[in-house]
């Protein structure tokens, strides 16, 4: 225990808790990423006494320019140290929450360590090292949470319907850990999980929505949906997802069932991007199946269109989990709108003026389109795989040459509205529009280069066909 803490930075924390007269200890999610060998970049200490206080003073020891923020109302402070690494540390002061059915807000009290122990989620995140002189090093694990991580446990050190009822954001938190540390959620907590899940209603949209992005941006995101589902909070949390699930038979035919296919798509992207947008956009890429499926006697089941509707359907949901309504939004559309158009030019001949269009369509996020779209590709009919990879390496060779040659990402015709409106001494209008449209799609479909003089030349024709004339000179 002691290495885990031998470092100057706690020996000073210990020192000036020593002379507070209190004593003053490293909890939560350090001590429990050091057992596990883990990085962590976040220290929580816990005072019993004021953990304000004990930041104010460490701080002052470190110099004039060491800036602590201060969080009056929880009781909290924070100082960004850089010493033997860089850490975020938070000092707190032992609490004791007592919580009514009725309401989200705990009273909270001074406490004992055993009080803010008690309070906390999960076993292996109530483990605390003593710093103070007299036991330093000291491991304080009152529950057994050493022994669940040696067993990859996931268990509330109370009874867990009383932690999840107090707050219960802690039942995704257990699904969050569970998932991000691979993890097995101990049976009765599991079943707590089940019985509790309803209570999700009452804690407030940011903060599930931080612990959604928290399990979307895990290794195998899957395993954490997954989760969600069946103990029924996701219905509660996401129900547009849950829609996704299931599978309708008609003559004997049956579709891919969409929820177990994103997550498929969703794990297979999370091993090449950390992207929590691209990942996003891979959640909501067949968002629309359930609202455009039909059975067709010749086809069968079809999903026409499901990228637009997906890509309208963007924005409530962003609403929906107070997401930002910002150009991350934006992203997550364009992508969910074009997310066939690789796999389309892929299965066909792959020409050059379908590539170039995709290229000013998606524009520089033309990468991550590529991504989503392989990622996309879950059929378990190898043959079918391997043709499609195929296809997508040439798709892939052309977008490289073809934006060597046109440089069509970022591109802006060479003729604005403005050089139209001057040549023919016209006010704005629906012909400009039309001039700017056929000279744009001559140049993506390869009928002229992406020159100014050959550009010019169209538009001096297109106008003429539309009767308008350059304006005299005088
Ligand atoms: P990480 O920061 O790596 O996600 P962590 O364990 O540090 O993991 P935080 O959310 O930073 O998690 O919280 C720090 C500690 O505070 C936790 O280890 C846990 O002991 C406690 N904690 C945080 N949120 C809650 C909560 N809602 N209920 C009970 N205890 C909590
Ligand atoms: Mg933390």
């Amino acid at each position: 225990m002691r290495k885990f803490v031998d470092y100057p930075v706690f020996r000073n924390i210990g020192k000036i808790a020593d002379d507070l007269q209190f004593p003053a200890y490293v909890v939560g999610g350090y001590v429990r990423d050091c057992f596990m060998g883990r990085p962590s970049t976040d220290i929580d200490i816990v005072a019993v006494g004021s953990g304000i206080i004990l930041a104010e003073r460490f701080a002052a020891e470190l110099g004039k320019n060491v800036k602590v923020s201060v969080f009056k109302n929880f009781g909290t402070a924070m100082i960004n140290y850089h010493g033997e690494s860089d850490w975020q540390i938070e000092f707190v002061g032992a609490r004791k929450e007592s919580y009514r059915h009725d309401s989200r807000k705990p009273i909270v009290e001074n406490g004992s360590l055993e009080d803010d122990q008690n309070r906390r989620d999960f076993t292996i995140n109530a483990l605390a090292i003593a710093l103070n002189r007299e036991n330093f090093g000291e491991l304080i694990d009152p529950f057994g949470g050493l022994k669940h991580i040696d067993e990859r446990v996931i268990q509330t050190p109370l009874d867990p319907d009383i932690t999840f009822s107090d707050d219960p954001l802690r039942m995704m938190r257990a699904i969050r850990f569970a998932t991000r540390l691979d993890f097995e959620i101990e049976p009765n907590t599991w079943s707590a999980l089940e019985r509790n899940a309803e209570r999700i209603k009452i804690v407030s949209k940011e903060r599930i929505t931080d612990e959604l992005n928290k399990i979307i941006l895990t290794a195998k995101p899957s395993r954490g949906f997954k989760m969600l589902e069946s103990t029924g909070i996701l219905q509660l949390v996401f129900p547009q997802f849950q829609l996704l699930k299931g599978v309708d038979y008609i003559d004997g035919k049956g579709h891919k069932d969409n929820f177990y296919h994103t997550l498929k798509v969703l794990d297979n992207l999370s091993e090449n991007t950390g992207n929590l947008w691209l990942r996003w956009a891979a959640i909501l890429h067949d968002i629309a199946k359930p609202a455009t499926k039909k059975f067709e006697k010749e086809n069968g089941w079809t999903f026409h269109g499901h990228e637009f509707i997906g890509a309208k359907m963007v924005p409530s949901i962003f609403k929906h989990l107070k997401l930002p309504l910002n150009e991350k939004m934006k992203y997550v559309q364009k992508l969910v709108q074009l997310h066939l158009r690789p796999i389309a030019i892929a299965e066909d001949h792959v020409t050059d003026s379908a590539v170039r269009r995709l290229l000013f369509e998606a524009g520089e996020d033309i990468d991550d389109l590529m991504m989503l779209c392989e990622a996309d590709i879950t059929s378990k009919n190898r043959e079918k795989v391997r043709r499609f990879l195929k296809n997508f390496q040439i798709v892939r060779q052309k977008l490289i040459d073809i934006e060597e040659k046109d440089r069509i990402r970022n591109w802006q015709p060479p003729i604005t509205g403005q050089i139209i409106m001057e040549t023919f001494d016209l006010k704005q209008g629906r012909v400009i529009g039309e001039i700017k449209t056929a000279i744009r799609e001559a140049i993506l479909e390869g009928e002229i280069k992406n020159e100014f003089d050959e550009a010019y030349n169209l538009m001096i024709k297109k106008a003429a066909e539309l009767g308008i004339q350059p304006k005299k000179e005088n």
